[in-house]
C-alpha cells in the first residue's frame, strides 16, 4: 500500500511539498515555502508532521522560493537524504537560498530593532550555514535519466519549461506492482520568451497538477511590440527605462529581448546595465546552460549574447551609486522586482520624479507592495522614508506570466493518452483548482480531486 500526502501547495499557491510513502520507503518531493499573508508565513514555523530524519530522500522540481524554500529547515530538522535536482536548479538554489537567508537575517534585525516581534527575538527561517549543510546534500541528475532514490522508488525528471532547470518530476514505486505517478512541478507557457516549451504530459497511475492560473486565459499579446513602443517613446524624450525585474529569469528574458530588438534592426543598440549581483550571478548560469533554452544563446564569437557588449554587469554599490548620473537612452535593470525592496528602490527615487522617464513593471505586483501602487496610478509615493512625486510614465508589460494557462494546462495534458486513476489538482487558490479540476473532466473525462493541506490519498 502507498500513500501521498499533500504538506503543502493545497488550496493555495505556495508552500509545494509532498510525501510519497510506500511500506518500505519515504520519498519527498518539493520543499517550498508558504509566502503571502501572515497565517500562510506562520506555517513555515509550524513542526512537521512527519519525521524529517525518516524520509529517505527529496526531489526539488524547481528552483522557485515556493519550491525550495524549506530544504535548509528540513535538515536542520534532521532530514540527511539526498537531494535531487537538475544541474542547473543546483546552480540557481545556491544563489537562491544564500540570498534568502541574507534577506532573512536582515529581517530579524530590523524587526528586533524596532520591537515589532511578538517572538523575543525574531529569528530567521534558517541561515547561510544552514544553507551550505543542505547544498551539500544536493545531488544532480540530467532531464530524461532515471535514478533509484529509495527501496523500490526511482523517478525521471521531464523539461516543464517555466524557469532554467524546471522539471516535472515522474516517480515510479515498484511493490510487487508498478504505481506512477507525475508531479507537474510549474508548468510554463508555449511559446514564452527565452524558455523552451514544456514537454508534454506522460501517462501515470496519479497525476498532480498545478493550476496558478487554471481559471484563466492568457492573452495573446507580442510581448517584444510592447516592449519596442516603450523602449522608444522613453528614448525619444531622452529618457532611461527602468526595469525592476526578478534576478532570476525575468532579467535575463528582458536582456534577450532586448537584444533581439538590436539583432532585428528594428532598434539602435543602447546601454543595458543590471544593477545586481544576484542578477548578475544568475545571467552567468544562465549563459553557461545554453542548451537549455528556446534558442541558442551564443552570440558572434561564441560569446552568450546575455553579456552582449551593450550589457553592462554591475556589482558594488559604487557601480550602483555611479548609475545616478546616466543619462537616457539607457536601460537599467534592477531589483525586486516587486520593488519590496532592494536596489531597485534607489533607482526609483532618482529616475521617478522625471517626466522623461519610464518604469517598467514586467511581472506579479502583490497587494501592498509599491509595485502594485505605482500601477494603480500612485503620483507620490514613500521610499525610504522620503516622499517622491511620480512624474515619469509607469508601464505593465503583458505576457511574461511563466506559467501555463488553463488551455495550455490542458495541452499539457494532451500527451495524457490513458485515463489515470485520479487528478490531484494542486498550487492554485481553491477557485482556480476547482475550475481546473472540472475542466479537466469535462474536456478529458479524467477523475479529479482537490486536495486539503494535509490530506492523504491512498494509491492502489
Ligand atoms: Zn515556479
Amino acid at each position: 500500500m502507498a500513500h501521498l500526502t499533500f504538506l503543502g501547495a493545497a488550496k493555495t499557491v505556495t508552500g509545494s511539498q509532498y510525501l510519497v510513502e510506500t511500506d518500505s520507503a519515504r520519498v519527498m518531493v518539493d520543499c517550498g515555502m508558504f509566502q503571502g499573508e501572515k497565517p500562510l508565513r506562520q506555517r513555515n514555523w509550524a513542526d512537521p508532521e512527519y519525521d524529517p530524519a525518516r524520509v529517505e530522500a527529496l526531489v526539488l522540481t524547481h528552483t522557485h522560493l515556493d519550491h525550495i524554500g524549506r530544504v535548509p529547515r528540513l535538515v536542520k530538522q534532521g532530514f540527511r537524504g539526498p537531494i535531487w535536482c537538475t544541474p542547473a536548479t543546483r546552480e540557481l538554489a545556491e544563489i537562491l537560498l544564500l540570498d534568502a537567508a541574507h534577506l532573512q537575517k536582515e529581517d530579524a534585525e530590523y524587526l528586533n530593532r524596532k520591537q515589532l516581534t511578538s517572538h523575543e527575538p525574531a529569528l530567521p527561517l534558517f541561515d547561510e550555514a544552514d544553507v551550505q549543510e543542505a547544498l551539500a546534500l544536493f545531488r544532480t541528475v540530467p532531464l530524461g535519466e532515471e535514478r533509484a532514490v529509495a527501496k523500490g522508488v526511482s523517478f525521471s525528471f521531464r523539461d516543464a519549461g517555466h524557469l532554467l532547470g524546471a522539471a516535472s518530476a515522474e516517480v515510479t514505486l515498484r511493490n510487487g506492482r508498478t504505481t506512477r505517478i507525475l508531479f507537474s512541478g510549474d508548468v510554463g507557457r508555449f511559446g514564452a520568451v527565452l524558455t523552451k516549451d514544456p514537454e508534454l504530459a506522460a501517462n501515470a497511475d496519479y497525476l498532480v497538477v498545478e493550476s496558478t492560473y487554471g481559471n484563466r486565459a492568457h492573452p495573446p499579446v507580442a510581448v517584444v511590440d510592447q516592449l519596442e513602443g516603450v523602449l522608444a517613446r522613453t528614448f525619444a524624450r531622452g529618457g532611461v527605462l527602468l526595469i525592476p525585474a526578478f534576478a532570476v529569469g525575468r532579467a535575463q528574458q528582458m536582456i534577450f529581448l532586448m537584444d533581439q530588438l538590436v539583432n532585428e534592426g528594428r532598434m539602435r543598440p543602447f546601454p543595458i546595465h543590471i544593477d545586481s549581483p544576484m542578477a548578475v550571478d544568475a545571467t552567468r548560469i544562465y549563459a553557461n546552460h545554453p542548451e537549455a533554452h528556446r534558442v541558442s544563446l551564443e552570440g558572434i564569437g561564441g560569446r552568450s549574447l546575455l553579456y552582449g557588449k551593450w550589457v553592462h554587469l554591475h556589482r558594488t554599490r559604487a557601480e550602483s551609486e555611479a548609475l545616478n548620473a546616466m543619462k537616457g537612452p539607457g536601460v537599467i535593470i534592477s531589483s525586486s522586482g516587486m520593488l519590496t525592496g532592494g536596489r531597485i528602490l534607489h533607482h526609483c527615487r532618482v529616475r521617478l520624479p522625471h517626466a522623461e522617464n519610464t518604469l517598467l513593471i514586467t511581472g506579479y505586483q502583490a497587494a501592498g507592495t509599491l509595485g502594485r501602487a505605482l500601477l494603480d496610478g500612485a503620483r507620490v509615493v514613500r521610499i525610504h522614508k522620503g516622499e517622491v512625486a511620480v512624474l515619469a510614465e509607469v508601464r505593465d508589460l503583458k505576457g511574461l506570466s511563466g506559467h501555463a494557462d488553463g488551455a495550455e494546462m490542458l495541452r499539457w495534458l494532451s500527451g495524457v493518452t490513458a485515463p489515470p486513476r485520479m487528478v490531484f489538482v494542486t498550487h492554485g487558490e481553491e477557485d482556480a483548482a476547482q475550475a481546473l479540476g472540472a475542466r479537466i473532466t469535462k474536456e478529458r473525462g479524467f477523475p479529479t480531486h482537490v486536495p486539503d493541506l494535509g490530506e492523504t490519498a491512498e494509491l492502489l
